[in-house]
This record gives structure tokens, C-alpha cells and sequence, in this order.
């Protein structure tokens, strides 16, 4: 039988934080450096896509996470779905990497034999070779580094946007959050040198993007391994003349190193926007103790008025746990206190769950889960409350939009397009008539904002003729360009090279 030959397919599930979706992004451009493509190219194949979240592919690596609840059900759930199909699907491999691989190893085999590669946190650039030595053996390929050997930046990246980008500055984190199993898994903070940073930073627009985030652990501690105390404000400083650069993001910064010369920084580097993720995770001074976090809640609500007092326009958000081991009805409430003051713009809320290796873990003073259930929901109202009326305060200011693909889940129905504001909310914009299909992801508009909800914004000015600017960027044509070579691709893909005799399973 001649069939043309298709290559081999991937796609890669994150679970977990931006530093996954960032790791997701290396392993996509490790996987298309060996001659993968993604599966979303290769519409004959995407179409046999299961429930099991496999998307149609050959390869699925599913890159995990053990900080999340449920990390270790949701895994093996998901693995089981995919067993079914791998058996209908000859040659199809699956993959595991990520904080809960680093974490489980070989373990992960004993229930889920049919996995075909396990790779850690430390050595990602093995995926590839896993996957082949798999195939070869015909047995799971298993590596797992108890340190960094190759920086994770240097690795190819497949990015999955264009017009945004990640840039990592550091791995692990010095700190022992006694909640918390990153250290353990990510090792200790190692950072970047500065020049290498700038750059990729200055790859990254070249190759289209307006905006870069700045990744880390733990931001502002960046600088500690080469004795730099002041190292992640210049950095800042710097990343933001980097030419071409519109917008400069950094995530997450800790409250215990964070100084004044950041906030500095930030205030005078247009190109960083006022907007701030710091984690509380506690209002209760004894509850950080027992958390290990060295600073009080004095010193965060301090941080939060400078940074006001310099950027009065910035939305800041933060990370709480309720319910860690030995949280008081009196801690709680201090907690609330301190989200009344704080003013967050949003909050993730999360109910403690132990995590298996964790010093939090095995203390005996677990909170009773219908004790948790209902300080969560009571935290829940409280910030839903504060960020409608901080969403609501937003109504009338006229805001410039980067506009997202995938931000607007709705915006088919409703005519409108999604992006990011400067301080990071997301807004809903309608556009006047004359610009549908006019504006490109990566472009900015600009719009006043007509409606704040409590987890976004509305900016309607258009539809009563009110303000609407549109301003093409090089990151609209960058994702304009991508968008035809994926298509160019997929063609390829489908019809390329001349038939050949191999029939694949067979
Ligand atoms: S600062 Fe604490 S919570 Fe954050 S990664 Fe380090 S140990 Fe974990």
C-alpha cells in the first residue's frame, strides 16, 4: 500500500505553574528539533483526538506537577485514559517529566508500566533520547539528575506566543517554605548571568515579541549567587531599554527580599508595568513563622503602600493558603484583615493540602477539612467583593489592550477581542464594525472601560462611538507570519515528500 509519509506527532498537557509552561516550551522545541511537528499540523492525525487529552498525537508528554492538589489522582486518572488509547495506537509513546516525575521516578512505573519515559526537572534535554531508546528497547527509558547540568535556557524553546515571551533568570529557590516542595525538586536558586539574559531577551523581540515576562522562583533574591544584592533592579533597568521592548513583566517576586530599588526601578523604566503578584500566603504573623517565611505582615502591607506611593496605577495580586497546619480562628481572621487592607486586584485562594515530603505534611495540627472549606469560602467572598469594587473604580479610564489569542473565551459571540491591560487585567474590547478581523493578536488597541466585573474588564467605548485606537505592532505581523507558516506547515505536513512504501504501524 503507498501512503504519503507523515511525521512523527506530539503534544505536550502542563499542569502547574508558568515555570512548566516555560519547561513546556523547551521540550516542544527539543521535540521539533528532532523532527517532530505538533500534532495541530497534522489535521489527519488531530482528528482521531480522545477524551484522554491526547490530542491525536504520537507522543504525549504530559510535563507535572506536585505543588498542585491532587497532583498524584489526576496523573495516574489521566494516565489510565491514555493506556486505552496507546493500545489502539501502534507506535504511540508516553512521556512523563515535570516536578511530580523528579519527585515519584521509577515509582511512577509501578502503575503505570505502560509509560514509556520519565525525565526530571534537571534534565529535560534528555526527552528526545528517552523517547528513542524507548522505541529501540522496547522498555520505559527512566533519567532523573539530582542537579541542573544544562541551564534550561539554552535549551531550543518552541514558544507558544509570539507576541509574549518568557524569560527565565533563575532556577530553584534558596528558601524553605515548610508548605512548599520546589526547593526539593528545583534544587537551589541558580541564576543567570545578566548578559545572557539581555540576550534572549533581545532574540525574543527580534523575533516579534512586545512583551517579556521575567521568570524566577523566587525574582528578587536574583543575584545572590553572584554576590549582587542590587542585581534584579539594574536587570530590570536594563531588560527595559532593550529596543523594541514594550513591556516588561517579572514574576513572582518574594516579600522577605524585596526592596525599595525594585520599586524604584519599576517607577522609572517606563517599559516595566505597574503591576505586582506577591505572594501573602498568610495575614498571620504566627502562621508565616510556622510557614518559614521571614517577613511579617506589617513588612508586606509596607511594601504595598511604597509600591502605590510610586505606581498609584498598579493592580497587584497574591497567592493565600487557608487552612495550613495550626491556623487559629484568630489567624484566619487576621488574614482577612489583611486582604481588607491590602486591596488585591485578584487573589489565588487555595486550601492547604499536605504535600507527601514536606515539612508541613506531618504535623498533627492538620485543620479539620470543613474548618478550611469554610474560612476558603469566606476569603473567597471577601475577595470577590474587593475586586469588583477595585474593577468597578476602573470604569471610565481609557486603557491600552495587548491583545491575546485565547484570552476571550467568548468573544466569538460577543464581537469583542481580549488582551492584557498594562497593569495586567484582562479586558474585553468591542470592536467598531470597520475593524473586525482587522486586529491581530500581538496588536494594541485602546478603549475606555465601560464595565469592571469582578475577573475582568469590559471596554465598549466603540459601540457608542467613543474611543477606539488600533496600532499594528511588529509582534501583530510576527504572529500574522507564524500563523502562515502553520498553515504552510500543515499542508506540508499532510502532503510531504513523494509516496513512499512504508505503511506506519505496520
Ligand atoms: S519561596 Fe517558598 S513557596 Fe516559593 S518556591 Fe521557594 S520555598 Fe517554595
Amino acid at each position: 500500500m503507498i501512503t504519503p509519509e507523515i511525521p512523527r506527532t506530539y503534544t505536550i498537557r502542563t499542569l502547574g505553574c508558568q515555570m512548566n509552561v516555560h519547561d513546556s516550551e523547551r521540550m516542544a522545541g527539543l521535540l521539533e528539533e528532532a523532527g517532530l511537528v505538533h500534532v495541530s499540523k497534522v489535521p489527519e492525525y488531530a482528528s482521531r483526538a480522545t477524551e484522554a487529552g491526547d490530542e491525536g498525537a504520537d507522543v504525549v508528554v504530559l510535563n507535572t506537577c506536585s505543588v498542585r492538589e491532587n497532583a498524584a489522582t489526576r496523573l495516574y486518572g489521566n494516565l489510565g485514559q491514555l493506556a486505552k488509547v496507546k493500545r489502539e495506537r501502534p507506535g504511540m509513546q508516553i512521556a512523563v517529566g515535570g516536578c511530580f516525575a523528579q519527585q515519584m521516578g521509577h515509582r511512577i512505573l509501578e502503575k503505570a508500566p505502560w509509560v514509556d519515559a520519565i525525565f526530571g526537572t534537571h534534565n529535560i534535554d534528555v526527552l528526545p533520547v528517552l523517547l528513542e531508546r524507548a522505541r529501540h528497547n522496547e522498555e520505559a527509558a527512566v533519567e532523573l539528575e539530582e542537579s541542573l547540568k544544562t541551564f534550561p535556557s539554552t535549551l531550543p524553546t518552541k514558544r507558544e506566543s509570539v507576541y509574549a515571551g518568557w524569560v527565565s533568570i533563575s532556577v530553584g529557590c534558596n528558601n524553605t517554605c515548610t508548605f512548599c516542595i520546589v526547593p526539593h525538586l528545583r534544587g537551589k536558586e541558580r541564576d543567570r548571568r545578566p548578559g545572557d539574559i539581555l540576550a534572549e531577551v533581545a532574540a525574543v523581540v527580534d523575533q516579534g515579541a512586545i512583551e517579556v515576562t521575567l521568570l524566577g522562583q523566587n525574582v528578587n533574591s536574583y543575584g545572590v549567587s553572584f554576590g549582587d544584592r542590587g542585581a534584579f533592579a539594574k536587570l530590570l533597568r536594563q531588560v527595559g531599554q532593550v529596543p523594541g521592548l514594550e513591556r516588561v513583566r517579572f514574576t513572582s517576586p518574594h516579600p522577605a527580599a524585596f526592596t525599595s530599588d525594585v520599586i524604584h526601578a519599576m517607577a522609572e523604566t517606563p517599559t516595566v508595568m505597574p503591576s505586582l503578584h506577591m505572594p501573602l500566603q498568610s495575614g498571620s504573623d504566627q502562621v508565616l513563622r510556622q510557614m518559614r517565611r521571614s517577613y511579617r505582615r506589617k513588612k508586606f502591607l509596607g511594601i504595598l503602600d511604597e509600591v502605590r506611593e510610586y505606581l498609584p496605577e498598579a493592580a497587584i495580586t497574591t497567592d493565600i493558603i487557608v487552612g495550613f497546619p495550626g491556623e487559629t480562628d484568630e489567624d484566619f481572621e487576621q488574614t482577612l484583615e489583611v486582604v481588607e487592607r491590602a486591596r488585591f486586584s485578584s487573589a489565588f485562594t487555595f486550601l492547604y493540602s499536605p504535600r507527601p515530603g514536606t515539612p508541613a505534611a506531618d504535623r498533627e495540627d492538620q485543620v479539620p477539612e470543613a474548618v478550611k472549606h469554610e474560612r476558603y469560602q469566606r476569603l473567597v467572598e471577601l475577595q470577590e467583593r474587593i475586586s469588583t469594587e477595585e474593577n468597578k473604580a476602573q470604569e471610565g479610564k481609557l486603557v491600552e489592550v495587548l491583545i491575546a489569542s485565547g484570552e476571550g473565551r467568548k468573544d466569538g459571540q460577543t464581537s469583542r477581542i481580549s488582551g492584557r491591560a498594562k497593569d495586567n487585567r484582562l479586558v474585553h474590547v468591542a470592536l467598531p464594525e470597520s475593524y473586525q478581523g482587522l486586529v491581530r493578536p500581538g496588536d494594541m488597541v485602546t478603549a475606555r472601560v465601560t464595565y469592571g466585573a469582578p475577573h475582568h474588564l469590559v471596554a465598549d467605548s466603540a459601540l457608542t462611538s467613543g474611543e477606539f485606537t488600533h496600532r499594528t505592532t511588529r509582534a501583530g505581523d510576527a504572529w500574522q507570519a507564524r500563523q502562515e507558516a502553520d498553515r504552510e506547515a500543515q499542508s506540508n505536513a499532510v502532503g510531504l515528500g513523494l509516496p513512499t512504501l512504508k505503511v506506519r504501524g505496520s
